[in-house]
């Protein structure tokens, strides 16, 4: 299935529109749907019969004919917003609708004047080029954005387990045909519409379609019809098995499940701007504010003084269009765009623009331990039983090594690999041997086959009747085996500390001994000394059942004390740089893990996350105890703080509180448990290689590698993104100012004519300010983004550092300008009353204006790349696509100063070489004028604070 939801609650709310209710899953395959009895009331043998199904599930050439008849599993491919829509909703916009009235005014005003002036034309096609224009750039990003979304969700694995002819294979969801057996396990989503054949302490989560989060219990047995998504003993796709494990029939794929109906109706739901979005809006529509202002403001004041009225009408009209900066949201949903492009080259795939933002900020990252800060690949190297430790040679999941004494820990080990539901993959092609399901469960497998054990013979003479899973909350399982003899024994693992509280016993020489309070403290203390090595410990266990099947309680009470078994799992080699990053980047990282404190200590150590000798280390139960102030000072106290022995709830609790003290917060999460974590977070970050797909539907990113190293990546991507869109947002906006001043200046000192142009204004906008914008976008990451602390969570994007900038740069652009125009004007002597439109002299100011805004542009491009180190230090050309863009842009210059049929459309002159020189020498008094703001800045603040420019 590659296909999901990106936004569940949308779903829900399709589900529980009027008339949309869904109908009784009474379909079952290969059967016409109308005369098909419910499947929910068949029992099991029917269910098979009625789906063509069997016990050992499909054989493939039968799949392969259901196949090619039913096509694959998957969901329409639904375009998100349609094209036309999309389309038309790039002129409904606000922007667009003032362009197009103003548009339509000039127009108007051209039919309207005697004699007709072509300049009023040009600027009414101009205006009308700029709507469309922009509607193409915004339509292209949009319809480009969708599609990102589209590939970026199928990038995410979606696989599930079925039997065919009786062997397990991992198949692509999307080969799900009608009558597939399906093997489910806690924290799978479910990959179709099913019936349980086989269920053990089943229970799903239906939020993806009811909108209720609560587990509910699944059976396999048959049940009376009634509404489908409360029939007990079916599951739909979408929805997630959240414990326990079980076996499914298939009835129905694809857009023909439940699911597949609600996607549709929920696939047209309108995407959420991100914070930066739409504080951008805000800030474009108060910029149209005073551009509309400045329009009126310049027309209430040149009517008066005896300007026509149709030529002042339409040039307020052109300056107000020509202040309104139109490319801006395209520009910011291209640089957010490249962020997730960026990120999911380095392994993070973010789910939602709003990830890309919260990412800069990020002040904790709550990590777990296992696969993110290790590398999930468990050896079992020590094993300790009746008090004796026992060396386990060989690496990985190769069966080859020798376990010292392997006869005194054969039970040990017999139980360790059937309690248990992890496969043990041959090696296949350059494969080498792998693990299917969880990799402690396979490193105790291949341990037992160290000592000689035959993991599938001995399930075949004890077979397993009923199974407890694993869950993080009791950390432990258990199975319940029927002996050859007919009798029932169960078998479990789990923590040491949690299974010891469940033994009374131990089994030494042979026999069954009581279990007395040093014997306890023995054990403790061999786990403790095995986990003060690093190494993840299990305590595995087993009783004998008297009674038929037991009840949880009963298999995982009273029971016998086997061994120990201690596995390595070695650090990822990239993560301590990706530590040391952090600390310098003052983002904080809290191990939040499941495993004793010991192991989590010295893997923390290993890979720097402690380095004090007194790290605060608190265990789950002593969470438990504090309440949340209590919680609040440990969480304000420590700078190094483990979390051991923690479950997912206690992960919730200190994601809460952590949020509660203000802290942008980013936690991973692999278990469906974990989900809750992850939907509170700002950040949920889920595993793409071995996380569940819970996980991966409550996360905003998702790591393809699993790695901590990743999530460091992103925040400084993150980081990055941010710093590159103040850059062009200083840029853009400060060339407003040099735009509008020699304006109001000209008015003011009762100049008749304007010092530039309506249409010369868009030209800037248009050709020498939208490509450099967009480069300055798509900056590559500073090296030293990670150097300063992480921008606080309230800190606005237009703050008064960045304002300053604005008026700074643009100060200096407007003097510069300004300083051109009237130079040009007062050294001809000619009155100001005496100019025309035609006058050479007027053509070249003009020219001048325009060529200062666009030169100086260049070099202020230039000075927004950097906030406070010298762009000489950080190198002038350290993004080719600015020079190229900032070139084009002068280029074009040249182009409307010499080519005469641009000259005739712009009324400009062809400048003087010198003319261009003092063009250049004011842009670089520009730069000079910024390397001395920094230098001071440098000086005042030896440290960078949060970024600030
Ligand atoms: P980590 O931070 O290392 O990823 P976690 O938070 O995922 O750990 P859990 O998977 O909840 O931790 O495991 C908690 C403890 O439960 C482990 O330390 C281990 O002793 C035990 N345990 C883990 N997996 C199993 C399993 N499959 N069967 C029995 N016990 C297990």
């Amino acid at each position: 299935m590659s296909t999901r939801p990106a936004r569940r609650e949308t779903a829900v709310a399709a589900a529980a529109e009027p008339g949309t209710d869904v109908t009784p899953p009474a379909r079952a395959p290969d059967r016409p749907e109308a005369s098909a009895p419910p499947i929910a009331t068949l029992r099991v043998p029917e269910v098979f019969a009625a789906t063509g199904g069997s016990p050992r599930g499909l054989a493939p050439a039968e799949a392969a004919a259901r196949r090619a008849r039913h096509g694959p599993n998957e969901l329409p491919p639904v375009s998100r917003r349609h094209v036309r829509r999309l389309l038309v909703a790039q002129f409904t916009d606000l922007f667009a609708v003032v362009l197009l009235v103003s548009s339509a005014i000039t127009f108007l005003a051209y039919w309207l004047e005697r004699p007709r002036d072509p300049a009023t034309l040009q600027l009414a096609l101009a205006i009308l080029a700029v709507v469309l224009l922009n509607a193409g750039i915004g339509f292209a990003q949009e319809y480009s954005a969708e599609r990102t979304a589209e590939s970026l969700q199928a990038m995410v694995p979606h696989t599930c387990r079925v039997l065919r002819d009786a062997v397990r294979r991992e198949l692509p969801a999307r080969e799900l045909v009608p009558g597939d057996l399906v093997v489910l396990e806690a924290g799978d989503a479910v990959p179709a519409d099913c019936r349980l054949v086989e269920a053990q302490e089943a229970a799903v989560n239906n939020a993806a379609l009811t909108g209720e989060s609560d587990p509910v219990a699944r059976v396999a047995e048959p049940v009376p019809p009634g509404p489908p998504l409360q029939t007990r003993n079916c599951l739909f796709m979408g929805t997630d098995l959240v414990a326990g494990t079980g076996k499914a029939v298939v009835f129905a794929t694809g857009a023909a499940t439940e699911f597949g109906r609600i996607f549709r109706l929920a696939a047209t739901a309108p995407r959420q701007k991100t914070p930066l979005q739409l504080q951008v809006a805000v800030m474009a529509r108060r910029v149209a504010g005073v551009a509309l202002a400045t329009g009126a403001l310049l027309f209430a004041v040149r009517v008066p003084s005896g300007q026509p009225f149709v030529d002042t009408f339409v040039f307020s009209l052109g300056v107000m269009v020509a202040l309104v900066p139109e490319g801006l949201p395209a520009t910011l949903s291209v640089s957010l765009a490249i962020g997730v492009r960026r990120m999911a080259r380095r392994h993070a795939l973010v789910k939602q623009l709003l990830a890309v933002e919260a990412l800069g900020s990020t002040s904790v990252i709550c990590t777990d331990k296992t696969g993110t800060l290790t590398q999930a690949e468990m050896t079992v190297v020590r094993l300790w039983a009746d008090g004796v430790p026992h060396a386990v040679t060989g690496v990985g999941y190769a069966p080859v090594g020798e376990v010292a004494d392997a006869g005194s820990v054969r039970e040990l080990l017999r139980a360790a690999a059937l309690c248990g539901n992890a496969r043990l993959v041959p090696p296949a092609g350059r494969d080498p041997w792998r693990v299917l399901g969880d990799t402690t469960e396979g490193a105790l497998l291949v341990a037992a086959r160290k000592a000689g054990l035959d993991p599938a013979a001995e399930e075949a003479r004890t077979p397993r009747v009923a199974e407890h899973p694993f869950d993080s909350v009791r950390k432990l399982m258990s199975t319940v085996h029927r002996a050859a003899d007919g009798g029932l024994f169960a078998y479990a693992k789990g923590a040491p500390l949690e299974l010891l509280s469940r033994c009374d016993a131990v089994r030494s020489g042979g026999t069954r001994t009581p279990l007395t309070d040093d014997e306890r403290r023995r054990v403790a203390a061999a786990a403790d000394d095995m986990a003060g090595q690093g190494l993840r410990v299990l305590a595995v266990a087993r009783r004998e059942i008297a009674g038929p099947r037991p009840q949880v309680e009963e298999a995982e009470t009273g029971l016998t004390l086997l061994g120990l078994a201690g596995m390595y799992d070695p650090p990822r080699p990239e993560v301590r740089d990706a530590v040391d990053a952090c600390r310098r980047a003052g983002v904080r990282i809290v191990m939040v893990t499941g495993d004793h404190p010991l192991t989590a200590e010295a893997v923390a150590r290993r890979v720097g996350i402690v380095r004090e000798p007194d790290p605060t280390v608190v265990t789950g139960p002593q969470l438990d105890a504090l309440d949340d102030s209590g919680l609040d000072s440990l969480l304000a106290g420590s700078t190094e703080l483990l979390l051991c022995r923690v479950s997912p709830e206690h992960k919730m609790r200190v994601v809460t509180a952590l949020r509660r003290r203000g802290e942008v917060v980013a936690v991973t999460g692999d278990g469906a448990n974990d989900a809750p974590a992850l939907k509170h977070a700002d950040i949920g970050v889920a595993m793409g290689a071995s996380g569940t797909d819970v996980a991966r539907e409550a996360a905003v990113m998702v790591l393809l590698d699993d790695s901590f190293a990743s999530i460091t990546t992103a925040v400084g991507l993150g980081r990055s993104v941010y710093r590159n869109i103040r850059k062009f947002l200083i840029y853009l906006f400060s060339h407003n100012i040099a735009e509008l001043a020699p304006i109001l200046a000209a008015t003011f000192a009762g100049f008749p004519l304007v010092p530039i142009t309506a249409v010369q204004i868009l030209a800037i906008d248009l050709g020498s300010d939208v490509l450099p914008a967009l480069a300055l976008g798509a900056e590559p990451m500073e090296p030293d983004v990670m150097n300063s602390p992480p921008r606080p969570r309230r800190e606005r994007l237009f703050s008064a550092a960045v304002m300053g900038r604005i008026l700074f740069l643009g100060g200096i652009q407007a003097l510069g300008v300004c300083a051109v125009f009237f130079w040009h004007v007062n050294a001809s002597g000619i009155p100001y009353a005496d100019f025309t439109r035609s006058d050479p002299v007027y053509r070249e100011a003009i020219t001048m204006v325009q060529a200062g805004i666009v030169v100086s542009q260049f070099f202020n491009a230039l000075a927004v790349r950097t906030d406070r180190q010298s762009v000489f230090r950080a190198g002038l050309f350290g993004n080719p696509w600015l020079l190229a863009a900032g070139c084009f842009g002068i280029g074009l210059m040249a182009a409307i100063s010499y080519a005469p049929p641009l000259q005739a459309v712009f009324r400009t002159a062809p400048l003087a070489p010198a003319d261009w020189a003092v063009l250049a020498a004011f842009g670089a008094l520009l730069l000079a004028a910024e390397e001395v703001r920094k230098w001071a800045l440098r000086r005042r603040r030896p440290r960078p604070e949060g970024g600030t420019p």
